[in-house]
């Protein structure tokens, strides 16, 4: 089903359908097979890059399509629909950007934004480590200041697009004062005594590289600094907020095709004589399924539109991101249900859905860490 889009303008208009024609014809068609295959569509990428989508939300001046967040999160949505390595690349890419973006001087944003901007190059996010995952001001890789820039020791986990990323946007102790004592660094693939794991072996999403990021003695010279020393756990944290709502929308963009592709074989399917449809057990499950995922849409573009307003909403993106993936499981695991044994089959999209949906309550936060964002809040 075609979702109905209010978009802002008229260009945002023209945006989307654009979107929908390259999903429709470079992105979905592949996503079965490379899945399988467990290949990274590298090229898509790059006609991603050239159709101007991978900067969407950051300023014309240096190569972005400054789209209101709103819009952005909505082409993230379709392509997820499409293809969630793709959406959720797009995402991890978008994210990457933002220190720079934000915290960069004039002549790191001058120097930097163009390529990351313009499709040029693809970035990787590394924040998580193998032992603090959900605790990341416990992080321990260490960047020592020495006499031109930085040495890099430490080793990061479950980084996506590790080991095809073009540049790593990193988080690294500069002192021992907790959080405080974390900066950010930009750091470019290819630099001496960076490495890679092997790709992690996922239940699902496995187009979308997940790896260890090794850093051994790496020398980054001082402008690799992105703002102030000690301010990259506030940097990592302001990103993520972002970042949350990108997978909102991955997850709703997930559950509208579990849910598309539910519908469709439940007006084909016949048991007892009649359209499975037809059956109320059925039908209510789709009713709850569709009601589910308008609600998750309407969350995460309410809080896209405060961001857009330039108003806090890290509280609201924790709750978009909460509902939209517990939405995400709950529709995907109905989806297999209303296919029957044939939901439980490759032959159908479906129970590839309901492994993509896993990993989205488990990223950038857990939907436990989630809670405690708003509790918190709420305790205030
Ligand atoms: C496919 C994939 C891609 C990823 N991509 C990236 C990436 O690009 N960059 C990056 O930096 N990281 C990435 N991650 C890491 C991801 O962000 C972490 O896995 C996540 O933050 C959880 O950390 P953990 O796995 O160490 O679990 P832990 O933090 O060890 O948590 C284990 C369990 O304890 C619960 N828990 C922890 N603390 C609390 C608490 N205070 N209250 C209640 N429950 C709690 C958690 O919810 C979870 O259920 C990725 C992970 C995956 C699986």
């Amino acid at each position: 089903m075609t979702v109905e889009r209010v978009m802002p303008t008229a260009e945002a208009r023209d945006l989307l359908e654009l979107v929908r024609e390259l999903i429709a014809k470079e992105v979905a068609p592949r996503a079965p097979g490379d899945e399988s295959a467990g290949r990274f569509p590298r090229e898509v990428f790059t006609t991603l890059g050239r159709a101007g989508l991978l900067g969407l939300p950051y300023p014309e001046e240096h190569g972005g399509a400054a789209q209101p967040y709103e819009v952005y999160l909505q082409v993230v949505e379709e392509l997820a629909a499409g293809w969630l390595a793709v959406g959720l690349g797009l995402s991890v890419h978008t994210l990457s950007c933002f220190p720079v973006a934000a915290y960069g001087t004039g002549a790191q944003r001058a120097a930097l934004l163009p390529e990351m901007l313009g499709g040029e190059w693809l970035g990787a996010y590394c924040l998580s480590e193998p032992q603090s995952g959900s605790d990341a001001a416990a992080l321990v890789t260490r960047a020592v200041p020495d006499a031109d820039g930085y040495v890099v020791d430490g080793v990061k986990a479950w980084i996506t697009h590790g080991g095809v990323a073009d540049f790593y946007t990193l988080m690294a102790r500069t002192s021992d004062d907790g959080g405080r004592g974390i900066s950010c660094f930009h750091v470019p693939a290819g630099t001496e005594g960076l490495s890679y794991g092997l790709p992690e072996r996922k239940m699902g999403m496995r187009s979308s590289p997940t790896a260890q990021v090794r850093f051994d003695s790496v020398r980054l010279a001082s402008d690799a600094l992105l703002g102030a020393e000690g301010e990259g756990f506030r940097i990592a944290m302001a990103a993520l907020d972002g970042g949350r709502l990108g997978i909102a929308a991955c997850a709703v963009g997930v559950a509208q095709a579990a849910l598309d592709a539910a519908t469709g074989y439940a007006k084909e399917r016949r048991q007892f004589g009649s359209r499975i449809a037809d059956f109320q057990g059925i039908g209510f499950m789709l009713a709850d399924m569709a009601t589910q995922i308008a609600a998750a849409r309407a969350l995460y573009l309410d809080a896209a539109r405060l961001r857009d307003a330039g108003r806090p909403y890290g509280t609201q993106a924790a709750m978009a991101k909460l509902f939209a993936t517990d939405v995400c499981m709950k529709v995907t695991t109905d989806a297999v249900q209303v296919l029957g044994g044939y939901g439980y089959v490759e032959d159908f999209p479906v129970e590839r859905y309901m492994r993509e949906a896993k990993v989205l309550q488990i990223v950038e936060g857990t939907n436990q860490v989630q809670r405690v964002v708003i509790s918190r809040a709420l305790a205030r």
